[in-house]
């Protein structure tokens, strides 16, 4: 489903991806860890193609996201086509990212509505339903500001589901939160992972990735340090730097 090869992205003279290659099949979870600045996020936003890999090639369902392939040769695709494509990928970010001025069921409505012009009813009847599946039915009409942050962000959430992605990227979807409501998220992606969303996370819940993880990645340093299933990173990490930043956050 998701296939990294070689991917090297600099910004200036940093090299924040030093060659990643990974491979996330359908329906599994995969939870990437690693030390501030390791380059968790650039990850991400590169399969997004929020950025662009300076090298390397990365394919979402075979398709790269921000290029067009004819023969070998790779054609940068316009601007309106990369969004087309990248509505097949959901993002939920750290820090909700909902827009203020609209209610929660038009946060969840304005991206199927404008981008793929879903009738508003059909766009409704679908918020309405997704809302409900994140414990939201009651929200609706309700603003942001007047949202917790985990209610803020299982909007978020339902936001990203309302395009029907083939894939869910999480970036430390948890880690802006107050510790009593780090739980009603991760149960929101633990429910998602139970239905067989394939997903990507970064997140530093430990104790989660063990229980829903199909492979733990750990990052450093712009490079893949070590990857397995949960019981092998993260209970016997072959490598130095897992065991030293395994010790830091359990
Ligand atoms: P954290 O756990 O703190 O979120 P991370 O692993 O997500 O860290 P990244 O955000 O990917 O790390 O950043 C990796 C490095 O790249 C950092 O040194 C960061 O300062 C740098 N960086 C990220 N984005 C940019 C940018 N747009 N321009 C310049 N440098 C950047
Ligand atoms: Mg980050």
């Amino acid at each position: 489903m998701v296939d990294i090869r070689s991917v090297h992205k600099s910004f200036g003279p940093l090299d924040v991806l030093k060659g990643i290659d990974l491979q996330v099949r359908t329906g599994e979870v995969t939870v990437v860890l690693g030390p501030s600045g390791s380059g968790k996020s650039t990850l991400l936003r590169t399969i997004n193609h929020l950025e662009k890999a300076d090298r390397g090639e990365i394919t979402v369902d075979g398709t790269p996201i921000g290029y067009r392939r004819a023969g070998d040769r790779l054609h940068e695709l316009p601007e309106r086509e990369v969004l087309r494509r990248r509505t097949k990928i959901g993002f939920v970010f750290q820090n909700f990212n909902l827009f203020p001025h609209l209610t929660v069921l038009d946060n969840v409505i304005e991206a199927p509505v404008s981008a793929l012009k879903r009738p508003r009813k059909e766009a409704e009847e679908d918020a309405r339903r997704l809302l409900a599946r994140v414990g939201l039915a009651d929200k609706s009409a309700a603003y942001p500001r007047q949202l917790s942050g985990g209610q803020q962000q299982r909007v978020a959430i339902a936001r990203a589901l309302a395009l029907k992605p083939r894939l869910l990227l999480f970036d430390e979807p948890t880690s802006a939160l107050d510790p009593e409501l780090v739980g009603e998220v991760l149960d929101v992606i633990r429910d998602l992972a139970a239905r067989g969303t394939t997903m990507i996370v970064v997140t530093h819940e430990i104790a989660f990735a063990r229980e829903v993880a199909d492979t733990v990645v750990f990052m450093a340093d712009g490079r893949i340090v070590e990857q397995g299933p949960p019981a092998a990173v993260l209970d016997a990490p072959r490598e130095e730097r897992t065991r030293a930043f395994l010790a830091k956050v359990l």
